[in-house]
């Protein structure tokens, strides 16, 4: 049986990664190794109880930090790992700062790097997520994309058409296995935020809670704010505070967040995984960015950018309000399953090239 690694980053990661883990497992020797970037009991471990993940085989708790010690820690904590293990491959997920550590070791040391989630463009060159994008789709052997447009992308960059596949986005196996109930609650509107580029940046936090607070003088509907540990530590060094209507709501497990998803009036989110995840239930979701690589969604007028003006964005959830929208069914069927096939039939003849 070959012998690889599979990463695991962030929460999204265990969360995307849960059907996937549990085929790989079938066919190869699988060793699971966490980052430990996400290390509170409700960032991370809830994940794993909940959707029925078996515990990582490592984990290389590396924590928070900034982009080049978390970058550089992980590089450091996982290279040993792959000198100790010696795997066949490795399987990564995403574009975040433990993505790319992953990603870089692996590559530096000759082993085979396969990406999942390859070729998602914002075209939006300051978010660090663009960059870890980008990095890695160049650095990976394989890449494996949720659709068509993502390869597509690739091919512009000059990838070649070899390395890539398209298999369609494994939260739709995700969200599809679990049984979700409606909360029989007040109507209320979901918040989360955290992207570096809303809460880094007093500006912009401060709109979006300004924009907040005036979306609850209009409507008088509550507003759940699911806050990270770095939204409520950025605000504290700014001096913000929530307005009246906004409950803050420290982060949940996930079935309460599906659970708060499919029954929320509206999502107001910066979160690619929430508004995925949206689109499949059905629940009317706007995206508070300027940029986003789920062009998809955006095209097939179930997701809608706010921009970052107060009344473009009122506008906008007004709009979102009269909309009804049904969920997406291009996300496909049986993910876990091809990309399990793609590693078999390609691994084994698989061989790091020299020449790309
Ligand atoms: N999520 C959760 N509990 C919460 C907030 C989010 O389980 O309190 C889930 C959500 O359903 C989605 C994922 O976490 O699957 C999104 O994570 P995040 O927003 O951190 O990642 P991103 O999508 O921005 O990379």
């Amino acid at each position: 049986m070959r012998k690889i690694i599979t990463c695991i980053g962030i929460r999204p990661d265990i969360i995307r990664l849960s059907q996937i883990i549990k085929k790989l497992d079938i066919y190869f020797n699988n060793v699971i190794i966490d980052s430990g970037q996400h290390y509170d009991y409700n960032l991370n471990k809830i994940f794993y109880d909940q959707l029925d993940i078996r515990s990582p085989d490592y984990n290389l708790n590396i924590k928070s930090g900034s982009h080049a010690m978390q970058v550089a820690k992980l590089m450091i904590e996982f290279e040993k790992s792959l000198i100790d293990i010696n795997p066949d491959f490795v399987i990564i997920l995403g574009d975040n700062n433990s993505s790319l550590g992953f990603a870089l070791a692996t590559s530096k040391l000759n082993i085979p790097l396969i990406h999942i989630e390859a070729g998602m463009r914002s075209k939006n060159w300051l978010m660090p997520e663009e960059k870890n994008r980008k990095i890695i789709d160049h650095l990976a052997d394989m890449n494996i994309c949720y659709l068509q447009e993502h390869k597509e992308n690739l091919l512009r960059e000059g990838l070649n058409p070899r390395r890539i596949w398209v298999v369609g986005n494994p939260i739709i196996e995700v969200v599809n296995s679990i049984k979700i109930n409606m909360k029989n609650t007040n109507p209320f509107y979901l918040v989360t935020c955290h992207r570096a580029e809303n809460i880094e940046n007093k500006k912009n936090l401060n709109l979006i809670l300004n924009f907040l607070g005036e979306l609850y003088r209009r409507k008088k509907i509550e507003i759940k704010f699911i806050f990270m540990p770095k939204t409520k530590q950025m605000m504290k060094k700014y001096d913000l505070q929530f307005e009246e209507g906004i409950t803050p709501i420290s982060p949940q497990g996930y079935l309460e967040f599906l659970e708060m998803e499919k029954s929320a009036k509206l999502v107001l989110t910066d979160s690619g995984t929430v508004v995925e995840e949206c689109a499949i239930l059905g629940t009317r979701c706007l995206t508070i960015r300027e940029s986003t690589e789920r062009i998809d969604l955006i095209e097939l007028g179930v997701n809608t950018l706010t921009g970052m003006d107060i009344d473009q964005m009122i506008d906008a959830v007004e709009l979102a309000l009269k909309t009804t929208i049904k969920p997406v069914s291009h996300y496909g069927e049986n993910i876990s399953e091809k990309i399990c096939n793609i590693l078999i039939g390609n691994s084994l003849k698989f061989n790091y090239e020299k020449d790309r």
